[in-house]
């Protein structure tokens, strides 16, 4: 379903100036069932396509990715304000998922189960599952889709994305490369790819439709908070993929060269836009005076500017909004005893509508409200710690659970960061930073952030339904649990 290309109720404004780059014409919420119809019909032809077939397709399109995957970076750049080296980034992560995938399709496998029963074989069967919803974030406007596209279109599902109102054009470039591979493959049915453009509404579309399998949503907490409830009051499965607050921690043994370098780049990379941005840094006392110098020595020197110029590593913010929350963000912060260094607009004269900042480092005296709220913008509070237990103790004490790390050259903190009773986050790491995930492990978080899975090692599994079969190849009828039915 193409939206309109021009001439259309919603504007689509590049962050790099504020200009806008165009205007699409909305789905109604009639277009929007319509579209969750034709994906449904698609569905229904693609799940009987043998898997490794299914892979074929993802498999061109990965080869579309590839040919494409300069002028969608750039897309990409200019509709969410990242670097260049972060658009390309961003479609090479949808070409590693396609690789995936393609793999995948020949390894969905089952186990064989032992039965209690003589004569007796049990197993079990992943079966595509139906439609799925992708209702995605501004931020990555075109890997987290291919993330959920990929892995659903080698399950035999077919897939209904509703993007960010703030970057449609890359989803319909995506949508694009897509058709492509569609008519080198020859017979797709018909739906197995929709696009929908919309604001919210038209995501509750896909929320509240009990056809839609699976809804996968990335985005606020606020976001996860609406629809999770929703999908499963019609007991739909959803896979939430929400905020983050992520720590590192900073132990008194640590390579500071490397913590400096993990850091910076976790925290003012993206402009803070990154679900995995570092937001808190959690310090020993010993190494804290050290370490903060040469952090606001690398922020002060940070080229901030137009994410298109080589050269230029913080791109702006996404909008007004985003950069009133920021300043909010600081003006709470010291007002609970927060130092600010850096944190101001940049750039306003030549470039009124956009928004760039220099990124922000708060040096706090405790972990107040403020820092355990998720403030989309590049802001990082430093929290000082005396022992290994205190800053996991910090670490683990906010709402949020998305991804954390520890620099350490200390054995027993490392392994214990990442044990049981360690980081309570999805992802964990050590002596690197929070952002920047490859796509062979599963990604998610906990708490707050959903507990949703994606990407890499089994998340596969959401996308399937799983049967368990029980097969009798004797003459007999023994019943389970020895129990006696004689008829
Ligand atoms: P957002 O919550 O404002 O919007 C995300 C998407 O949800 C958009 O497409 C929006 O239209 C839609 N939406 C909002 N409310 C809805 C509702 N009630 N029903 C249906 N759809 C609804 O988020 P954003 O500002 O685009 O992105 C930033 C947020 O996303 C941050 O909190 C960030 O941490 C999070 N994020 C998380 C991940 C992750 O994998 N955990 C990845 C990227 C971004």
């Amino acid at each position: 379903m193409q939206a309109a290309a021009s001439g259309g109720d919603l504007t689509v404004v590049s962050p790099i100036d504020g200009a806008r780059i165009g205007s699409l014409r909305t789905h109604s919420a009639q277009d929007a069932a319509a579209a969750i119809g034709r994906a449904h019909d698609g569905f229904k032809a693609w799940r009987t396509v043998p898997a490794p077939r299914r892979g074929e397709l993802v498999r061109l399109f990965g080869d579309e990715l590839r040919a494409g995957k300069e002028t969608l970076g750039q897309l990409v750049a200019i509709e969410t304000g990242k670097i260049l080296s972060e658009g390309q980034g961003e479609v090479q992560e949808m070409i590693d998922i396609c690789d995936f995938a393609l793999g995948l399709s020949r390894q969905l496998y089952g186990l064989t189960i032992a039965s209690e029963r003589p004569g007796h074989r049990m197993m079990e069967t992943w079966h595509p599952l139906g439609v799925v919803g992708v209702i995605s974030a501004f931020n990555f406007p075109a890997a987290v889709w291919a993330w959920n596209f990929a892995l659903a279109i080698v399950c035999g599902d077919s897939v209904v994305w509703k993007p960010s109102e703030k970057t449609p054009l890359t989803a319909l470039g995506c949508q694009a490369l897509f058709e492509r591979a569609a008519r080198k493959f020859g017979d797709v049915p018909a739906g197995l790819s929709e696009v929908v453009i919309g604001e919210r509404h038209i995501g509750e579309v896909l929320v509240d439709d009990h056809r839609v399998a699976l809804l996968s949503a990335t985005g606020s907490s606020r976001m996860g908070r609406e629809v999770g409830p929703r999908v499963a009051a019609r007991f739909g499965r959803s896979l939430l993929e929400l905020g983050g607050n992520n720590a590192v921690i900073v132990a008194s043994s640590a390579d500071l060269d490397l913590a400096v370098r993990g850091i910076v780049f976790a925290a003012a990379g993206t402009c803070g836009q990154r679900c995995t941005t570092t937001r808190r840094l959690i310090v020993h006392s010993s190494v804290k005076d050290a370490l903060v110098a040469r952090l606001k020595k690398a922020y002060a020197g940070l080229p901030v500017g137009n994410p298109l110029a080589s050269g230029v590593l913080v791109g702006p913010l996404i909008d007004g909004r985003s950069f009133e929350a920021m300043q909010s963000a600081l003006r709470s912060a010291k007002e609970e005893g927060g130092a600010v260094t850096g944190g101001e607009r940049l750039l306003q004269e030549e470039l009124p509508d956009a928004y760039y900042v220099r990124p922000a480092i708060v040096e706090m005296p405790a972990q107040t409200e403020t820092v355990k709220r998720e403030t989309f913008a590049p802001i990082l509070y430093v929290l000082t710690c005396d022992s290994f237990e205190e800053a996991l103790a910090l670490q683990n004490d906010v709402p949020q659970g998305l991804s954390s790390s520890i620099f350490s050259n200390d054995v027993r903190e490392t392994e214990a960061f990442i044990a049981a009773g360690g980081s309570d986050c999805g992802i964990a790491n050590v002596n690197i930073g929070t952002s920047g995930a490859e796509i062979g492990g599963a990604f998610g978080g906990e708490k707050e952030t959903g507990g949703g899975r994606e990407s890499g090692s089994d998340s596969w599994k959401s996308y399937m339904r799983r049967a368990t079969n029980t097969i009798n190849h004797s003459r007999d009828l023994p019943l389970a649990q020895g129990v006696r039915f004689d008829v």
